[in-house]
C-alpha cells in the first residue's frame, strides 16, 4: 500500500489525541504522514474575559505539551493557531474555512479526521463546518475521505434532538497503539480530569475498550464516515 497523507484538524490542544490519537499512531507506524492543525488556543475561556496575557505561561506550556504529545504519536507536523478558545462562534465561518482550505490545499491529504458536527462544544462545531466546507468535492480536486471523531466530555454531552447523534459506522482497531494514546494523554495532564469525569484516564480507557468490544477487538476508536469516494 502506498503511504498516505493524513490531516487531523481539531479545535483545541488535546482534542486530536482524545478523538483519534490511537489512529494517528497507527498511521505513523504504517508509514503515513500525519499532519495536525489545531485552530484555537485553549485555556483562555477559563477566565471571565479573554486575555492572553493572563495565560501567557500556560499557553506556551500547553504548546510544548502539544508538541510532546504529538511526537509520541509520530506525527510529521503540528501547527497551532490562536483562534479564541470557546469563542469561535464569534469569528466569520468564512475566515475559518479559508485557514482550513489553505492547510488542505498545501497538503492534499487522502484522509481528514475532524470533529463531529453534533458536539456540545461550539468550537468543535465550527471546526467541523469549516472542514466539511473546505473539503467539498469539486471537479478536478482529489478525493478526500472525511472521518468525524468523538471527543469525550463534548460529543456525549449534547442532548437528544439538539443535533445529529454520534452513531459510529467506522471503527479503527487501535489495540497496538492505545498505550501510545494513553501516554500522549498523560502528557496533556492539565487537560485531564479525575474519574468519574468523561475526560479521565479510566473513562478514556473504558471508551477505547467499549469501542473495541463493539467490533470484537481489544481497543478501537469510533468514527462517523462523512464521505468516501473511489
Ligand atoms: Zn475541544
Amino acid at each position: 500500500m502506498p503511504s498516505k497523507t493524513v490531516a487531523v484538524i481539531a479545535a483545541h490542544p488535546d482534542d486530536e489525541v482524545l478523538g483519534c490519537g490511537g489512529v494517528m499512531a497507527k498511521h505513523g507506524r504504517a508509514g503515513d504522514a500525519v499532519h495536525v492543525l489545531i485552530l484555537a488556543e485553549g485555556m483562555t475561556s477559563r477566565a471571565e474575559r479573554r486575555d492572553r496575557g493572563l495565560f501567557d505561561e500556560e499557553l506556551s506550556a500547553l504548546a510544548d505539551v502539544a508538541k510532546e504529545a504529538n511526537s509520541i504519536l509520530g506525527v510529521a507536523s503540528l501547527r497551532l493557531l490562536d483562534f479564541a478558545d470557546n469563542r469561535m462562534d464569534s469569528v466569520d465561518l468564512l475566515d475559518v474555512v479559508k485557514v482550513v482550505e489553505d492547510f488542505i490545499s498545501g497538503l492534499q491529504p487522502d484522509i481528514v479526521y475532524t470533529h463531529h458536527g453534533g458536539d456540545l462544544n461550539v468550537d468543535h462545531r465550527v471546526v467541523h463546518d469549516a472542514v466539511v466546507t473546505a473539503c467539498r468535492p469539486m471537479p478536478g480536486k482529489s478525493f478526500v475521505t472525511l472521518l468525524f471523531f468523538e471527543v469525550p466530555s463534548s460529543t456525549e454531552w449534547r442532548t437528544p434532538g439538539a443535533a445529529l447523534p454520534f452513531v459510529p459506522n467506522w471503527f479503527e482497531d487501535i489495540s497496538e497503539t492505545v498505550a501510545l494514546k494513553m501516554e500522549a494523554l498523560g502528557v496533556y495532564a492539565s487537560e485531564m480530569r479525575p474519574w468519574p469525569h468523561a475526560r479521565s484516564v479510566k473513562a478514556l480507557e473504558s471508551l477505547a475498550a467499549w469501542r473495541g468490544a463493539t467490533v470484537g477487538v481489544e481497543a478501537a476508536e469510533a468514527f462517523v464516515l462523512g464521505r468516501y469516494v473511489r
